[in-house]
């Protein structure tokens, strides 16, 4: 090899996006398979809204996306058939997309099939529970949902179920898991279903550190050193649950992001509070698309009238647990089609690349960023252990 050609190799390897599309990338936490259900949208095209699709997906590098299986208590109960048969229904059409698209998508349940997936050229297919409302309080049905192949859940979403705290609620202050609750975490580490801390209370959180044995994972969450909201962790709890072996994955959602942008959102959507309700009331289908029209005027109130952040301020909080715990205990959990609001560089899973250029342009090494997209993700899921 020539000089002339050995220096186009380095440039090559050192390239941002050839480090990036090298790197297998997992996203933790998407909701778009609500959007299939409800919206009827086709994921194979390039859509106009929303934040994820096959074709977006594709174009930011994106190796495996664990689809959020997400009960709204609001909508669907805390629990019995009708939270049941949300879950169910969402479960079934993300093996329905893998079914009609093998070309795109492959059903995934272990680090070994994402591995395979992406040699393959294709992108994992995983499932995480979003709330423990549809296992209706019965510890058989952690089974029932870890064969039908769910790999996470989170025992509350942002409402408290009588056996987990959330950080959503005025109960969950003082409520964390109770005796049911610890069991349920111990079948989901016999099982090798990851417990996931998102969204639970603080008191929910320690109980789950102390009562599982096996790594213990937030799948989007951020630091509350950073942004001061509920939902996020504080450094103690970032080392507790890194002394698990575990991993936070950040989220890319401004309000939990960017200090001071909860409070505006607040202000914000009482100010707007009447425009919503008009849009939910012009609805004429259901609960569901009731709730899809007050979602569209935030969407467009937050992008016009709060605060832009930039990607930036992802690797903020990305550094903040580097700093605390070191590489090994990081990752990426984007919540995209389950915000009203996106970093204005970070907007769809289409520029995950310039995650990875902010990441480099900070000093972190080609073996960090891979760490930080999806290895780390990887080894926690070999540390399950469990079933098949
Ligand atoms: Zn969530």
């Amino acid at each position: 090899m020539n000089q002339t050609n050995q220096t186009e190799t380095e440039q090559t390897n050192n390239d941002p996006l050839a480090i990036h599309y090298r790197a297998i990338a997992i996203d933790m936490h998407a909701d778009t398979v609500q959007r299939v259900l409800d919206e009827h949208i086709d994921l194979q095209q390039e859509l106009k809204d929303g934040h994820l699709d096959a074709v977006r997906a594709k174009a930011g590098g994106l190796d495996a996306q664990f689809f959020s299986i997400w009960v709204e208590p609001q909508l669907f109960g805390l629990g019995g058939e009708r939270a049941i048969k949300r879950a169910d229904d969402q479960i079934a059409a993300v093996r329905a997309l893998a079914e009609k698209h093998p070309e795109t998508w492959q059903l995934a349940v272990s680090a070994a099939d994402v591995r395979r997936a992406a040699a393959d050229g294709k992108i994992a297919t995983l499932m995480g529970l979003e709330g423990g409302y549809a296992i209706d309080e019965r510890l058989e049905n952690v089974d029932r949902y870890y064969k039908m192949g769910v790999r996470y859940m989170s025992p509350a979403w942002s409402v408290s179920t009588s056996w987990a705290g959330s950080s959503g609620d005025e109960v969950g202050a003082s409520r964390g898991l109770n005796e049911f609750g610890k069991n349920v975490v111990r079948e989901m580490n016999r099982l090798g279903m990851m417990v996931d801390v998102s969204h639970v209370s603080d008191k929910t959180f320690w109980d789950i550190v102390t009562t599982s044995t096996k790594p213990v994972v937030a799948t989007h969450s951020a630091c509350r050193a950073i942004a001061d909201v509920p939902r996020n962790l504080t450094d103690d709890m970032i080392r507790a649950l890194a002394k698990t072996g575990g991993v936070v994955n950040v989220i890319f959602y401004p309000e939990h992001i960017e200090p001071g942008w909860s409070q505006k959102k607040k202000q914000l959507d009482a100010e707007i509070a009447p425009l919503v309700q008009q849009a939910s009331a012009n609805e004429p289908g259901d609960a569901v698309h009731k709730k899809l029209a007050r979602d569209r005027v935030r969407t467009e109130q937050y992008a016009r009238r709060l605060p832009a952040v930039t990607v930036s301020r992802i690797v903020d909080h990305i550094d903040h647990i580097v700093k605390l715990v070191g590489i090994d205990h990081v990752g990426i959990g984007s919540d995209f089609d389950g915000v009203q609001a996106t970093t204005s560089d970070l907007a769809t899973i289409a520029e995950l690349p310039n995650l990875t250029k902010e990441l480099l342009k900070r000093g972190y090494s080609e073996s960090d960023v891979d760490k930080v997209l999806g290895g780390n993700m990887l080894r926690v899921m070999e540390e399950q252990g469990g079933g098949k």
